[in-house]
């Protein structure tokens, strides 16, 4: 089963989109994951989209699609995945269509996790991150044991650049402009599936699965 998930930055589609791929036993690939672990090691690449990502902007087409080209190639057809945070314009969701029929494979479905601009501005400034174990964090609901400090390692704890409110409400924006449109995309192909993204993060999952059924 191959699996795409949408949703606003903050709308729990990274975490969800981990959890229902170790369930599923389906391959995870994020684009953002890529891109920020390509910064992390100072690549040509990461070079390239450092001060992009730092804007909340979306890094260009052929970048993207690129990298999501060889992974989908390096994946066994039988195995299945789910891509996380592509595709997030028109030109990328026809790539990625065109990319299937060539290799004669289908997207399944498309989960969109629906959450309020005033839930994801919230939910954004509190999150952190393990800077060495990447184990994550969100105030109020689950915080660390011991302010600024991973419980795991009791490595510090970081917050992702874009995460700033300024830059969150510029990724919104974006999300709304850009990403919007694929959503229709995708219900005019009768594969979009809505999942209420403010439940608890349990009923989310659960939703999940049954909307994949
Ligand atoms: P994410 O972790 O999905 O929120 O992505 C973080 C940032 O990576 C985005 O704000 C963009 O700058 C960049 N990015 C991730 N996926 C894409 C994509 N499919 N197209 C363009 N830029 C992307």
């Amino acid at each position: 089963m191959n699996l795409v998930f949408l949703g606003p930055p903050g709308s729990g589609k990274g975490t969800q989109a981990i959890r229902v791929a170790k369930a599923m036993s389906l391959a995870h690939i994020s684009t953002g994951d890529l891109l920020r672990e390509a910064v992390k090691n100072k690549t040509e690449l990461g070079k390239k989209v450092e001060d992009i990502m730092k804007k909340g902007q979306l890094v260009p087409d052929e970048i993207v699609i690129s990298l999501i080209g060889q992974k989908i190639s390096a994946i066994e057809k039988a195995k299945g995945f789910i891509l996380d945070g592509f595709p997030r314009n028109l030109p990328q969701a026809e790539s990625l269509k065109f990319m299937f029929d060539h290799k004669k494979m289908k997207l399944d479905k498309a989960l969109l996790l629906q959450v309020s601009d005033s839930e994801v501005v919230k939910r954004l400034s509190g999150r952190w991150h393990c800077s060495k174990c990447n184990s994550g964090y969100n105030y109020p609901r689950n915080m660390p044991k011991h302010e600024g400090v991973c419980d795991k390692d009791g490595e510090p704890l970081l917050r992702r650049a874009d995460d700033e409110e300024s830059v969150v409400r510029n990724r919104l924006e974006v999300y709304k402009r850009e990403t919007s449109p694929v959503e229709k995309f995708y219900r005019k192909e009768s594969i979009l599936k809505e999942i209420e993204g403010e439940q608890i993060p349990d009923k989310v999952f659960q939703d999940i699965l049954t909307a994949v059924k």
